[in-house]
């Protein structure tokens, strides 16, 4: 349900407080230290940011996606690091549960989810699964009422902070394919159950990926979403729709951020004898640039409207995805060419979320995987009027 327009501008302006007062200041110390401060964690739960789009029954704020969408453009506005840090249980950790799970699950971990009293991680990508994910090759044996899990699963945000796992593994045979994916709750702390070492990234330090290896843990059969084996793969796209629209909104809100300092610097920095912002090809960076963050914001916001009045979306949530990733992308390379060699020192906000931008491309589906969805789902609904 959407929340009334006061309480849903008072919390906007909350959290654009929050963003600019607090986070953005920083933003350095995390980049060089790797680690979000532990009260800014909790400052982030009295907000209720980890219960962003959980219902109000279970403890959260219960956000419809337009809302979502409005806030994640927010918190988009400061390092994407910060975000990540309750963006597993707005998302990818928390809605399998919640569009797919039982009464029982959803009693069993929402309330401590929204509260961020744990963490919820979604375990899906492997060593040699990534992209084609309807091949995942962990396996789960069925052994009384319970299923044993063996594999390994690989570059899973926030596993090390994580009191709860959503993991994706073969009930049925290699050529069930999707059919043969079951998506279990597993604990941390189960027997058998290992994190790796932090990976080292790109960007967005503070943020953590790590593997997360089962060696014969237990699970009992209770633990599987929605009770049913084989339903799996389909709890995972129908996580990733909601969450590709969250992340364009991300996406959107860094792009917001980078157009801004992109202007910023055009008016402080001079050469020739003027400020650079007086120079048409800088102008034009700075209009292609808020162009496409304009063009970004509507198609995300009217999408979350569509998915919001219950729609199909999941190709024009691919669309967002793709639209918006690939924009910000481009718009950080402007931001970095306005600053010149300025651009590439890491003094500057846009040498860091340059590197910080390049991961959205990649994660919750690849931009080539995007294309695919959305030609497929074209294709296919044109065949089915013929
Ligand atoms: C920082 C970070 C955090 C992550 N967090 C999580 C997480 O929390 N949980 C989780 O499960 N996973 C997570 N991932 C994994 C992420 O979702 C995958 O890396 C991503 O889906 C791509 O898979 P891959 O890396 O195996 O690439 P691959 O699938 O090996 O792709 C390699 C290249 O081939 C292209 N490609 C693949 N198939 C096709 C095709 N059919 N046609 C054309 N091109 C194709 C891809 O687009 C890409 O360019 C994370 C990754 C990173 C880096």
């Amino acid at each position: 349900m959407a929340l009334d327009t006061d309480t849903l501008n008072q919390l906007i302006e909350t959290v654009r407080r929050f963003v600019r007062e607090r986070l953005i200041p920083l933003e350095q110390e995390v980049d060089a230290n790797d680690k979000i401060p532990d009260e800014v964690i909790e400052e982030m739960k009295a907000l209720g940011l980890f219960g962003l789009s959980i219902p109000e029954n279970y403890g959260g704020l219960g956000l419809a996606m337009s809302d979502e969408v409005l806030i994640g453009q927010e918190l988009g506005y400061t390092a994407p690091a910060f975000r990540s840090a309750f963006g597993t249980n707005v998302g990818i950790g928390s809605q399998g549960i919640l569009i797919d799970g039982t009464e029982a699950q959803k009693q069993a971990y929402l309330p401590k989810l929204a509260s961020g009293e744990i963490v919820g991680s979604f375990a899906l990508t492997e060593p040699d699964v990534g992209s084609d994910a309807a091949s995942v090759k962990m396996t789960a044996k069925l052994d009384g009422d319970t299923y044993v899990l063996n594999g390994t699963k690989r570059f899973i945000t926030n596993a090390a902070r994580a009191g709860v796992f959503t993991v994706m593994a073969r009930t049925g045979t290699v050529e069930d394919k999707a059919k043969g994916v079951t998506a279990f709750l597993v604990e941390a702390g189960s027997t058998g159950l290992e994190l790796g070492a932090p990976e080292k990234k790109m960007g967005q330090k503070g943020a953590h990926v790590c593997d997360v290896i089962f060696n014969d843990v237990a699970v009992h059969k209770d633990q599987i979403i929605g009770g049913i084996p084989g339903q799996g793969f389909k709890t995972a796209m129908k996580v990733l729709d909601r969450g590709r629209l969250h992340m364009s909104s991300i996406a959107m809100g860094m792009a917001n951020r980078l157009v801004d300092e992109q202007v910023s610097y055009a008016i402080e920095r001079k050469q020739f004898g003027s400020k650079i912002g007086d120079f048409q090809l800088i102008q034009a960076m700075i209009a292609d640039s808020r162009t496409e963050y304009l063009a970004g914001k509507s198609m995300v916001e009217a999408t979350a409207a569509r998915y919001d009045a219950g729609d199909k979306v999941s190709t024009d949530a691919s669309s967002c995805k793709l639209f918006c990733t690939e924009a910000v992308g481009r718009i950080a390379d402007r931001a970095v060419q306005i600053h010149g060699g300025a651009g590439y020192i890491s003094d500057y906000a846009v040498e860091r979320f340059y590197r910080d931008v390049r991961l959205l491309r990649l994660y919750e589906g690849t931009s080539q995987i995007q294309q695919i969805v959305i030609a497929k789902n074209l294709i296919k609904d044109a065949e089915a009027k013929r």
